[in-house]
């Protein structure tokens, strides 16, 4: 490729969030060339592969962002990789699942028609990308090295030549080469836990609930899955995470079923276990002139309560957003004053969201008996009244705090 490029806008990393900012961009009414560099492109010819570990809880919110960028109808395509919840139970270690001191929402209660969809990894990028290109955006295989800025514009080094361009957005993932080569810095904080991830087949239905439990030594979730299965999501400290991923199946079926106090009955693998490490990471910044993070390229946070992906999205619509009001107003999209109100709006929002999850896991999710004991109080009397779980409802379903208009109720 040549370093005079005819588009507008590269964004480096066609993951879930990279796709679906591509899509966004296209469909907006600003509508800029965008040029969307992925390390692995999947060819969206060929179908999705069916034993896809990492599963999403999408909120409504991120349902809407979908939808506006479109790339739901795809996902609908894939009901295989596509699950609605309607209920969510929480309870802490040392109660019945459904004793005092747990937490049910319930979509009928809220008057919704569920509280979410677990989505696939796989599913919602291809989708991403199937609503990208559909929408008009070029998606190329290539590896992106470095960058060099220059007065007005950026220059990519990638693995198919160099590309010269007004604004690059890092859409690359919590190793992110972008947030590297701009400059940026990162605060980075070790879990020193795993999470384990596999599919589950379970002896009772999971009766559309994501269960979890918040275990004293890390959490317990369970995702209903369309084939009847379970997405399990097992944090743990990291030696106790490994003795469980070397144990034989047997072992790690029977620790799984206590653990998880036999909600569903027996549980026993249906697919392999991997594992990842959690970390905490945050850029202090998400801009610079001519570059922008998004996703996990300027956030990760502890996958406790499912919400990286989420959080991604609203980076997306925020940034689109942006980024039309400023074409509107004849401003050049790649200028600091125009990227930093991007950066204000959601920098806050999401530093709320990982300073709870850090909390959270802290406190309660590896808590002794002192938080435990607060936990389980807080969450029987949360959980008595119907008034004071609709605001956690609220946060569940993703529509509270400053939401992007297309996140907003219609
Ligand atoms: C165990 C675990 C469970 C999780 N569960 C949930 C959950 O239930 N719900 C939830 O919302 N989130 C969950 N998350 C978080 C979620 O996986 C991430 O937040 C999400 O994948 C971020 O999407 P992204 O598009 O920003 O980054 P990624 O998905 O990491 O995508 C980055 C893309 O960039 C590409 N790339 C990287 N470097 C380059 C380069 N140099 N050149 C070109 N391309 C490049 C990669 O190939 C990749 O496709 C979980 C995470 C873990 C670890």
């Amino acid at each position: 490729m040549s370093a005079e490029t005819s588009f507008d806008i590269a964004i480096v990393g066609g993951g879930p969030v990279g796709a679906v900012l591509g899509a966004l961009l296209r469909r907006s009414v600003y509508s800029p060339r965008v040029l969307l560099l992925e390390r692995e492109l999947p060819d969206l010819a060929m179908p999705a592969n069916t034993t896809d570990l990492r599963f999403f809880a999408l909120s409504r919110a991120s349902e809407r962002i979908l939808k506006a960028a479109g790339a739901w109808e795809p996902l609908l395509q894939t009901p295989s990789a596509l699950c609605a919840y309607e209920r969510m139970h929480v309870w802490p270690r040392d109660t019945d699942p459904r004793g005092e001191g747990s937490l049910t929402f319930d979509a009928a209660e809220l008057g919704e028609p569920d509280l979410g969809r677990i989505a696939s990894n796989e599913a919602l990028q291809r989708a991403g990308l199937t609503a990208f290109i559909g929408a008009g955006g070029e998606a190329r295989a290539a590896l992106v090295h470095d960058l060099h800025f220059t007065d007005c514009s950026v220059e990519l080094s990638t693995s198919i030549g160099t590309v010269s361009i007004k604004l690059v957005i890092g859409a690359d993932g919590g190793r992110s080469v972008v947030r590297r080569a701009a400059g940026f810095d990162v605060e980075a904080q070790e879990y020193g836990q795993l999470a384990i991830i596999a599919n589950l087949a379970s002896e009772r239905s999971h009766e559309s609930t994501a269960w979890q439990r918040f275990l004293g030594e890390g959490t317990l979730a369970l995702l209903p899955l369309a084939n009847g299965q379970s997405s399990l999501v097992w944090s743990l400290p990291r030696d106790r995470a490994e003795a469980l991923l070397a144990a034989e199946a047997m072992t790690f079926n029977a620790g799984l079923t206590a653990a998880s106090m036999g909600v569903l009955g027996n549980l026993s693998l249906a697919s392999e276990r991997r594992s990842f490490p959690l970390r905490r990471v945050s850029a202090p910044h998400y801009v610079r002139e001519r570059c922008a993070l998004v996703g996990d390229a300027a956030h990760i946070v502890h996958p406790l309560a499912g919400q990286g992906v989420n959080l991604g999205l609203l980076d997306a619509a925020a940034l689109v957003q942006q980024l039309d009001e400023a074409s509107r107003e004849r401003e050049d999209p790649g200028a600091l004053r125009v990227l930093r109100r991007y950066e204000r709006w959601r920098k806050s929002d999401n530093e709320v969201m990982s300073l709870a999850m850090d909390l959270f896991n802290r406190f309660l999710a590896f808590g002794g008996d002192g938080p435990e004991r607060w936990l389980r109080r807080g969450l029987g009397f949360v959980g008595r009244s119907a008034v004071l779980r609709r605001p956690f409802a609220e946060r569940a379903l993703g529509l509270a705090g400053d939401l992007p208009d297309i996140a907003r109720r219609g």
